[in-house]
């Protein structure tokens, strides 16, 4: 019988340091607190991991996906499509611009969209696609904009989980169409709250700032006007401090996730029937690590299996239910069955704990409690 941990573990924690804290003290003994010179380095910071390109910053990742598709140009009757496995914002942004989000199953390998099956969910309504990069694994970029390109979509990269993540050995954000991160607490960067997206070349960075502040235009001469009713969407300096004092250790944060997600190749039992992630230590920023229950062997549900790791002071998530199967989209007409593949990763899906500051004696001693629960679960 392995032995409960003395304190509690969480599956994800921020890690904040001691300069972080005092900058962001600076910044509210400075008379200014909301967007201004912070949220300006912050978002020049940003363009800079990014080859350059435009970045502008948000106070959540929710708006600036909606943002980014106003920009792309949906509206109401469009349809976009996106997988059912993702946080419910990736769909509920596109209802609120008055558009359809289609659903697409994911691939039972990488657990991303199925990009095999994108091509026959596309009607002449279909104006973009939202690839979601699930748990820091991006979406295979090369097939996903081939399908953009024959079909001329936009595409909006819903990448709140991979920053720090690559493909072909660029980063995710250094490419593509309309790239929106997120900075939510739990995200492998953050700024408390708070987004960030990255423009392609057509757009203008002064259109995206007006979406993003009450749709406010600056005259010459002082003057203001308004032509679209904008968003709220703003960063404040105070988080943007935040967000500054995080990027000095992106690099370092990741390559820790990528050590800690080894490790648990490692140590996970691979006669307990645990459904493991793509082994990508390569792409993948390892945002979350996420296994599949053997629930056909278990004598247990996963609720009950989570609740006895919470008794033996181990944190889990589950991460996510398929969002189809909301009552919110339910009433768009989708049902149980629509998506097998998404519905069964989403039953037996299960985020253990893995972030920056977790010691691998905190992955032992997970790897080794699960295998107590589930040699005792089984049937
Ligand atoms: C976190 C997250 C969002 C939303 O970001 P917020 O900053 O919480 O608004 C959207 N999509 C995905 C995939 C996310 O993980």
């Amino acid at each position: 019988m392995s032995s409960a941990l003395p304190n509690f573990l969480p599956f994800t924690r921020p890690t904040i340091d001691e300069e972080t804290i005092a900058a962001v003290g600076d910044v509210l003994r400075s008379g200014w607190i909301t967007s201004g010179p912070k949220a300006l380095e912050f978002e020049d910071a940003l363009s800079a991991l990014f080859g350059g390109r435009p970045v502008r910053a948000f106070n959540s990742g929710t708006i600036t996906l909606e943002i980014a598709l106003q920009l792309a140009g949906v509206g109401p009757g469009d349809e976009v499509i996106t997988t059912p496995l993702s946080w419910v914002s990736t769909a509920n942004v596109v209802l609120h611009l008055g558009a359809r989000p289609v659903f697409v199953d994911t691939d039972p390998h990488t657990r991303n969209i199925d990009l095999e099956r994108i091509e026959a969910a596309i009607t002449p309504r279909t104006k973009a696609i939202i690839p979601v990069d699930l748990a820091g694994l991006p979406v295979d970029r090369d097939r996903l904009y081939a399908i953009a390109r024959r079909h001329q979509l936009r595409v909006v990269e819903d990448a709140a989980q991979s920053l720090g993540a690559s493909w072909n050995g660029r980063p995710i954000g250094s490419t593509g169409d309309f790239v929106s991160f997120s900075f939510h607490a739990n995200k492998n960067l953050t700024t408390c709250e708070g987004g960030a997206l990255v423009l392609p070349d057509d757009i203008s960075p002064a259109l995206c700032e007006r979406l993003r502040l009450q749709g406010v235009q600056r005259l010459d001469g002082g003057e203001i006007e308004v032509e679209v009713a904008g968003h709220k969407g703003n960063l404040t300096d105070v988080a943007a401090a935040v967000g500054l004092g995080q990027l000095k250790h992106l690099d370092a944060f990741t390559a820790r996730r990528r050590a800690l997600a080894r490790r648990y190749f490692e140590r996970l039992d691979p006669t307990l029937g645990l459904g493991l992630p793509p082994a990508d230590f390569v792409n993948s920023n390892w945002h979350m690590f996420q296994v599949l229950l053997p629930l056909d062997r278990m004598r247990m549900s996963r609720a009950d299996f989570i609740a006895h790791l919470r008794e033996r002071n181990i944190g889990a998530g589950v991460h996510y239910p398929a969002m189809h199967l909301f009552a919110l989209y339910r009433g768009l007409g989708y049902r149980e069955g629509n998506f097998p593949i998404a519905e069964r990763i989403s039953r037996s899906t299960l985020t253990l704990p893995l972030f920056p500051a977790m010691q691998d004696a905190d992955v032992d001693a997970v790897c080794a409690n699960i295998a107590d629960l589930l040699r005792n679960a089984a049937q």
